[in-house]
Formats: structure tokens, sequence, C-alpha cells
């Protein structure tokens, strides 16, 4: 493991233009954390790369000294890749400009952009790109692992909508990736991780949405769960693909909107988000409201930017977390006990447990790229998490409880950017055979030492 004093920093420094913050720096604590505070680990550097140039010369030292990297863009990474121990951190969060051309429809988009940065700029236009749930996600990882959100059933994964890509190499090289450029590359950054290289630029499609959409989230009490599901399972198959429902379950937050009585209770909440014209909206969302007096009802016509803002504040970083996920085959009566079972039990305020419902365009999509699974609608997943500090065994013990009871009704497959550090046949259940050894074939071409490994890996 190297140590930066024992490294030639001012080597690095003579090409670099970014700050390079080192363990005696006054900020190294706060450069060297991620998102998931159950990770802590010391780099020997983190290099704040200016621009391209510098990704060039980080990658270019870091190769010569054989040092580990770590690739760091919204640093939301659950197993915390975007951090390491003893290594550099290629840190990109500087690089945070989005320059959209409204009349070509395209967003070109710096690797350190969080989705609220592309989301501000794009609404500017009345324009979006499929993003994450939760604007502080950071838009490189979540990219190059696929990324759904509210708008992939009407427009696919972000992956989906990347038109192109710049990409520094092993050796420092800069190459484009587009359908007509480097199209195995192409291939392999939408969904295979940073396996191949670091993407210092993307360009995505945009879409008209907004300003304004129908958002937000109905809240149902906890018994009530088996009857939401079955519900859920028999509307949305047909539902209009405008239209995108995630189930929450979780403990109540004692916030104003709920009824106090509720406070800390479990419950059971849609969260639902309708993109398409203002009437229809109200006519397909008319059944999820029909289906039973709610706790509440925050559905109502609001900023598209806000509502991918909406659940902001319960996923602030510094937290402990555990997570584990898996695609469904489908939501059956046992999968729905188990489920309601461990809504009873949750063991932490700041848990809670999602079931997406992907599917619909997102499923007919041309399938090549690197991006696995599209055609399961169905993905579960645990978000344990508890105060810093707070022994870690009663919320380990509960998310393990629920994740083995689901094992029967799983797919066996895996979304790779919900992954912890789980074993490699984890991530080839990310991928499935045929996919998973393209990729590798890929890798041994771009990165045949395997020098981009602190990732859901792909061994050459
Ligand atoms: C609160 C929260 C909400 C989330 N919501 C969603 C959601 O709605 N939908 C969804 O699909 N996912 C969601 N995720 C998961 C998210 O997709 C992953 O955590 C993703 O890795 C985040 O990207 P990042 O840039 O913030 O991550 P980072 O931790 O910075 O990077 C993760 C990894 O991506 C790779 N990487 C990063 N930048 C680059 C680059 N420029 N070039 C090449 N490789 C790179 C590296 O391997 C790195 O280790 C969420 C995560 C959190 C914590």
């Amino acid at each position: 493991m190297a140590t930066s004093t024992a490294l030639p920093v001012d080597e690095l420094r003579s090409r670099f233009r970014g700050p390079i913050i080192s363990p005696q720096d006054a900020d190294y604590e706060a450069a060297s954390a991620v998102w998931n505070g159950s990770i802590r680990r010391r780099p020997a550097l983190v290099a704040r790369c200016t621009g391209t140039a510098d990704v060039t010369a980080a990658v270019q030292f870091a190769s010569h000294h054989h040092l580990q990297v770590a690739v760091r863009g919204g640093a939301h990474n659950i197993a915390g890749n975007a951090t390491c121990d003893g290594g550099l951190v290629i840190d990109l969060s500087m690089l945070r400009s989005v320059r959209v051309e409204p009349s070509a429809r395209i967003a070109h988009v710096g690797p350190g952009c969080l989705w609220g940065d592309v989301d501000h700029e794009t609404q500017a236009f009345g324009l979006a790109v499929p993003g994450g749930i939760v604007s502080t996600t950071g838009v490189a990882g979540f990219t190059v692992g696929g990324g759904f959100g509210h708008l992939t059933r009407r427009f696919g994964f972000a992956s989906d909508n990347l038109i192109g890509a710049d990409v520094v190499l092993v050796d420092g090289r800069l190459v484009r990736a587009s359908a007509t450029e480097n199209a195995d590359l192409f291939w392999g950054i939408r969904g295979g991780g940073g396996n191949f290289g670091v993407v210092s630029a993307f360009d995505f499609k945009l879409h008209p949405v907004g300003p304004e959409v129908l958002g937000g989230l109905i809240f149902h009490p906890a018994e009530r769960a088996p009857a939401l599901f079955r519900f859920l399972r028999d509307f949305l198959p047909a539902s209009s693909e405008e239209l995108t429902v995630f189930t929450v379950l979780r403990k109540a937050p004692a916030a104003p909107f709920v009824p106090a009585e509720f406070h800390g209770h479990p419950v059971i909440a849609n969260l639902i988000v309708h993109s398409g014209e203002a009437a229809q909206a109200e006519r397909d969302v008319a059944p999820l409201r029909r289906f039973a007096q709610p706790l509440v009802d925050l559905v109502m016509r609001r900023p598209y930017s806000a509502v991918q803002a909406l659940t902001d504040a319960s996923w602030l970083p510094g937290f402990e977390n555990y997570w584990r996920s898996d695609y469904l085959e489908e939501i059956s009566d046992g999968a729905i006990d188990v489920l309601a079972n461990h809504l009873a039990s949750i063991s932490s305020p700041l848990s809670d447990f999602k079931i997406a419902y992907l599917g619909g365009a997102a499923a007919r999509m041309d399938d090549d790229s690197a991006l696995s699974h599209r055609t399961l609608p169905i993905l579960l997943n645990i978000n344990t998490r508890w105060k810093v500090g707070e022994s870690s065994a009663p919320h380990l013990e509960w998310t393990r409880s629920l994740f083995e009871g689901m094992k029967p009704f799983s797919a066996g497959k895996v979304y790779v950017n919900f992954l912890m550090d789980e074993g490699q046949d984890r991530v080839r259940a990310a991928y499935g055979q045929e996919k998973y050894e393209r990729l590798v074939a890929l890798k041994r071409r771009y990165d045949p030492d395997n020098f981009f490994r602190f990732n859901q890996n792909i061994k050459p």
C-alpha cells in the first residue's frame, strides 16, 4: 500500500492543475469520504481534476507507480468504490458543467455532475434525460452502470440515452465512444461500469418533460400492504408508460404531512410520477388514488426538478448503510407475506425497502449494450440505514432475514449499481453469462492488466 510521503507527488503536481490532497491536508477527511458512512478508507492521494488533461495525468501517474486507483463521480456508490486504501482517487467532482443544445436536444455533461445539476440546466428548456430518484446521485457511476428513475418506463435507462462519451483509457489516451467510433467500447460503458476507462464527458439525448409533472407520495398504513401489492401487480403491467411507481416500505417520518399518530409506525407508500399531459396524468393516476382512503395523498403538480429532489432529505451522506437487492420474478402471495412481515419488524427508522416497477419502453429498447436484465420489471432494493455509532448487528440481521426470505422469489439476477462488495458470482449475476463473456473480451482489449479494478470488476 502506498503512502503519500513515499510518492513523488511533485511529479504529478507538475502535470496536474487541480488540488492534490494528501493525509496532511485539512480537507483530507472530507475528500476521502464517500456517501456510505460505513466505508472509511484512506487513500494516499485525492487528485481533484479540473479537466481531461488532469484525468490523463492522474491515470498515467498511477499506472507508472502501480497505484490502486478509485474513480469518483458523485461518490454515491454503495460499495464505496469511489475511495480506496493507499491508492489514488481520481476525483471528478469539480467537473460539474452542463451545456444544453436545446434545438438539437443534446446535453453535454461533465463527469462530476449530480443529477440535480443536469435537471436544473435541461429543465430550463423543458427537457430531461432519465436520471435517478435522488438528485444528489452522481451522473457518471449511475450511467456507466445503467441508471433508472422516474422516466425509465417512458425513455429507458440513462445509458440508453447516452449518445457519445469521451473516455480516457488505461494508457492515458483519450478516445471517443459512440455508435460510430469505438462502438465496442460504447457497448461496454453503457452498463459495464468503470471497467474500461474514465469517462471524462457524457453526451445525452434529451426529451421534452415538464416543466411540471404529476408526482408525490401516497401513504397507507402497514396493514394495507398485502392488498396494495395485489392491486399493484394487477394494475401496473398495463398502466401508461408515462407513469412510474416505486413502492416504499418504512417507518413514517415525524413530518408535519403525516398524521401524528402514525409517526414512527410502519407505513407503505407509493412514490408516483406521471410525466405526461396534465389531464391524462390525472386519469392514469386515478386508480392509485381510488384504491383506498390513504393516510395522506401528497401527489400534486410540481416542477419536475422538485420531484427529482423530493426524497433527498432522507438520503443525506454520512450514515451507515447496508443494501441488498435482487430482481424478482413476480410479486407472489408468498413474497407479499415476507415483505409485510419485515415491514412490521423493520429495525431502523432511517431504513426503507422498495419495489421499483420498471419495464415499459425500457424493456423493448435495443438491447445492444452491456446493460442487462431490461426485461425484468420488478426490482427489490433493501436500503438499511442507521446512525454512525449505533450497533450494526440488528440492522444487518433484519436485512439478511428479508433478503434471504425473498430468495425464493428472486430471478437470480441483480442490478449492478445496487451491488455492495458481494463477490464475483454476483457480478456475473448482474450481467448473465453471454454479456459477461463479451465484457471479459472487451476488458482484455481495453484493460488487460485490470488497472481499473476497483469497481464491480470484470476480470480479464
Ligand atoms: C441515495 C442513492 C440513491 C440512488 N438512486 C438510484 C436510482 O434512482 N437509480 C439508480 O439506477 N441508481 C441509484 N443509486 C445507485 C447509483 O446508481 C450508484 O450508487 C452509482 O454508482 C452512483 O454514481 P456516482 O457517480 O455517484 O458514484 P461513485 O461512487 O462516484 O462512482 C461509482 C463507480 O462508478 C465508476 N465511475 C464513476 N465515475 C466514472 C467515470 N467518470 N468513468 C468511468 N467510471 C466511473 C467507478 O467504478 C466508481 O467506483 C442510488 C444511490 C444512492 C446512494
